[in-house]
């Protein structure tokens, strides 16, 4: 590679124009790998080329660069561009494709321009797209103290925005930039914000994060937006024009591509910081089996739309109780009526992906068989409207049925426009029903009529020169041509013009045939012509309606994600979780929803009480493999489950609504991320310590015995502390682990309350195994000594480990010890004399 040149930053020598016209291209689109088309090949030069080949693992060559030079040169053929971008786009790289504008004449510099450049954050084609996920695009543009955060997904159309100001600002946008987990960000913020966007984003999905190239939009009035400041909606334009001038730099029109923005503010959401939406593995597994995750073990929806929906259900749990009691009404309808649901989800199944074709549709991309799947689908909307329609279902079935507007006009035009089974492309023809224009009627008719024309015209050929062995044959070099063998040459008539010799006889063109030629290779033409001004005005009628596909799209997606959640609650023995105004959690026989959809009867339920008085502060001890870290998360995914508006796996949960969930995993679990874990760690308690409230579920796991472990344990009960001194506005806590240091907190607080996890006896072959029963009271602090004992360690050995492990537990180890009272400098609650009761 290394003595070819590349693309020089200065140059001496002059480039073939077709390659000055390729650098010329570049130099406007200096982010992005040009691909140019030349012929059957998309091709890169110069460094791009090295890239390329280093990207994609093809041959690099080199190519006559004028001056008697020579520039590298890598490309793929045409036809494999779709498997080579699906590369690229994996790779996050920035793809720009300049296509031949004219049709190529010897000797000519074909005009070619770039039409389309593919980002990560931008693609389009359902070929690179994953169905049943969003692909976003954002945008980050800060003004003053204030973020605003616009989101798109442009194979959808959907946009969103919203502002985050005051001291949490910066946490709270990545905290939402990693709820959406982009594949590319658009960052219009100081190198501060920058460097955090990079850090933080870095612990989860990778998105490519891109320097807005925009100047500030001066002078333009902005309108105000409801529930935001000022500044707030001054950053959410900016954000906002961030994205419409990113799209339209890729290639689209923004005003046709992207719908009305939806402003949300992020607290109408349960908050989760982005390493416990890791953790909880929502939507995305950390381990092997990728359906291990709370989307796929409840995601029993039939079309893509529904499914990405449900993901952005799971991914933004309401806090308000009657959206969340609305939902659960309408699951509960469609898990109580058995035949509605089946009928339902079998014309569900039917439904193509309406959202992204009316997208398509919009974004002028729509192919044919986009259009087919189209009318298969609006002849599917009848029947769900008629099993929606019954005056006694819940408001929000009642307001999906509403959402779907009449199209009976389109489809029929669909019918009557596009044929039964329509080809991939329009370059063929046979598209559009020749019966449903007359113009198109005469042109194909005459095409069909040509083989009877051409047909008559050799049969009286044949009689006119009385050779029997006269055939008109169609010759791609010129076209039809008179067939007549050596033997009959003679016979030829003087108006037959020779235009080629054969083997075996010569080729003649009559100036009848020429015209007939003539004429079927015009209505081909025409065909072609008149089918792509059809199917262009076909597209055009459908892109009229396309706010109303939208529209009927979401409330396609509704009711297959409703269904989907009716179905597992059906089968699965789940309830309905009731709302309370107090901050309680009380679960009775909760079980794990993704470990009870591998496991199955094998789970063993447990109950769980957080509480204002008596238990609001757990801490669960058992041995490593006893279920903690499960019990934890149980916790977390049932409220979760419950503030979507799911039923839940458990005999009975009660809760009032739960506004944040912390997670701190101790770094012995946490694999994935690498050396600035502790830093991340410590990132979060700050930010737990600065937003714990009492609507705040907290879950602290201190799992594994790395070198970590004692800083990490001293972290987690200096936090506890803090955290138990807010008295009853202190959040709910769950602390797993398996250091005992910490159940003298339940002597000192009387909301805490200790419990643990056994294991029992083997009758067989003595080995432990777990119950995972979770019970009141701290485990017996000797597990590892019963263990080494089961394990048949002389009792001399075990009885000596006892002696060591009493000397121990007399060493007070960590400061539960110490009065708290004053430590922290703040003036103590007295209403609370109990909780400093030392
Ligand atoms: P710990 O955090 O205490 O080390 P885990 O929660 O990681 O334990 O659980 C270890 C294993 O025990 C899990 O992978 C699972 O197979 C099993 N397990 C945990 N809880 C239960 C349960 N309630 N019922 C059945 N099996 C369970
Ligand atoms: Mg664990």
């Amino acid at each position: 590679m290394g003595g070819m040149p590349s693309a020089p930053n200065f140059r001496l020598m002059r480039y073939s124009p077709m390659l000055e016209q390729y650098f010329g291209m570049k130099s406007r689109y200096p982010e992005a790998l040009l691909l140019s088309r030349v012929g059957d090949f998309y091709e890169a030069y110069g460094s791009d080329a090295e890239s390329l080949a280093k990207w994609l693992s093809i041959a690099l060559t080199s190519k006559e660069a004028g001056s008697g030079q020579r520039i590298a040169m890598a490309g793929v053929p045409h036809h494999a561009l779709d498997t080579y971008m699906a590369k690229l786009v994996a790779q996050r790289r920035v793809v720009a494709l300049a296509e031949q504008l004219e049709v190529p004449v010897p000797n000519k510099l074909v005009r070619r321009e770039v039409v389309r450049v593919v980002t990560p954050g931008t693609v389009v084609e359902e070929q690179l797209l994953e169905r049943g996920t969003n692909n976003y695009l954002c945008a980050l543009a800060m003004v003053g103290d204030s973020l605003g955060l616009a989101s798109t997904d442009l194979s959808t159309g959907y946009v969103a925005a919203t502002a985050f100001s005051g001291e949490t600002a910066i946490d709270d946008a990545i905290a939402e930039l990693a709820r959406l987990s982009p594949s590319e960000i658009i960052a219009d913020v100081s190198p501060l914000v920058r460097d955090a966007l990079e850090r933080v984003l870095a612990v989860g999905e990778e998105a490519r994060i891109t320097s807005s190239t925009l100047a500030a939009v001066n002078g333009r009035v902005r309108p105000a937006i409801d529930g935001f400041d000022s500044e707030e909606a001054t950053a959410i334009h900016r954000a906002l024009d961030a994205i419409s001038a990113f799209v339209r730099r890729v290639g689209f029109s923004d005003e046709s591509s992207l719908r009305q923005p939806v402003f949300y503010a992020q607290r109408a959401f349960l908050a989760l910081d982005p390493r416990s939406r890791v953790h909880l593995e929502l939507t995305r597994a950390l381990g092997q089996n990728p359906k291990a995750t709370l989307l796929a073990s409840i995601d029993r929806t039939k079309t893509a739309m529904g499914s990405r929906m449900l993901a952005r259900w799971i991914l933004a749990p309401l806090v308000e109780r009657q959206p969340i009691e609305r939902r659960a009404d309408a699951v509960q309808a469609l898990k109580d009526d058995h035949t509605r649901r089946q009928a339902l989800g079998e014309v569900l199944d039917g439904c193509f992906d309406l959202e992204r074709i009316a997208q398509k549709v919009r974004l002028r991309r729509a192919l044919p068989r986009d259009l087919a799947s189209l009318r298969r689908t609006l002849a599917l909307l009848d029947p769900i409207r008629d099993a929606l329609a019954e005056p006694t279902l819940p408001a929000n079935l009642h307001a999906c049925a509403e959402a779907i507007a009449d199209f009976d006009a389109l489809a029929a035009d669909l019918v009557g426009t596009l044929v039964a089974e329509p080809p991939a492309s329009l370059a063929d023809g046979g598209v559009i029903r020749p019966e449903s224009d007359p113009e198109l009627a005469d042109v194909v008719s005459l095409r069909t009529d040509a083989r009877s024309r051409i047909a008559a015209l050799e049969e009286r050929e044949r009689e006119r020169t009385g050779i029997r062995s006269l055939r008109v044959k169609y010759a791609s070099a010129f076209g039809y041509a008179i067939e007549i063998s050596k033997s009959n040459l003679d016979a030829v008539p003087d108006d037959y013009v020779r235009r080629q010799t054969l083997t075996s006889g010569e080729r003649f063109v009559t100036p009848e045939l020429r015209e007939l030629d003539l004429a079927i290779q015009n209505a081909q033409t025409r065909q072609r012509e008149r089918e792509a001004e059809l199917f262009e005005a076909l597209a055009s009628r459908v892109a009229e309606r396309s706010s109303d596909l939208l529209r009927a799209a979401d409330a396609l997606a509704e009711i297959d994600a409703t269904c989907s959640l009716a179905q597992v609650a059906a089968e699965r023995g789940y309830v309905r979780p009731r709302f309370i105004d107090e901050s309680r959690l009380a679960i009775g026989d909760g079980r794990h929803p993704v470990m009870e959809a591998i496991l199955g009867t094998q789970f063993v339920p447990n109950d769980l009480r957080l509480e204002t008085r008596e238990s609001r502060f757990i801490v669960l001890t058992g041995p490593n493999m006893g279920g903690k870290s499960t019990y934890l998360r149980q916790a977390a995914l049932l409220v979760i489950l419950a503030q979507i508006g799911s039923f839940v796996p458990a005999r009975s949960m009660e809760l009032g609504i739960v506004e944040r969930i912390f997670t701190r995993i101790g770094a012995g679990d946490d694999l994935a991320s690498g050396q600035s874990t502790f830093y991340v760690e410590m990132l979060e308690t700050s930010n737990i310590l600065r937003r714990a409230t009492r609507r705040s579920l907290l879950l602290i796991d201190e799992v594994g015995r790395g070198t970590g472990t004692v800083d990490g344990l001293a972290i987690a009960q200096a936090i506890s502390e803090y955290l138990l001194e807010g008295g009853e506005s202190a959040p709910m806590v769950l602390f797993a682990t398996h250091f005992h240091e910490l159940v003298a907190l339940a002597e000192r607080w009387p909301f805490v309350k200790n419990f643990h996890i056994t294991a029992v006896e083997n009758t067989k072959d003595g080995a432990p195994i777990f119950s995972h029963r979770v019970l009141p009271g701290s485990s017996s602090r000797s597990f590892g000594i019963e263990v080494a004992r089961m394990a048949g360690l002389p009792p001399t050995v075990v009885a000596r480990a006892k002696e060591i492990a009493d000397a121990l537990e007399e060493r007070p180890t960590l400061e539960t010890q110490r009065p708290l009272r004053g430590r922290l400098g703040k003036p103590q609650v007295s209403e609370q004399p109990l909780l400093f009761d030392v």
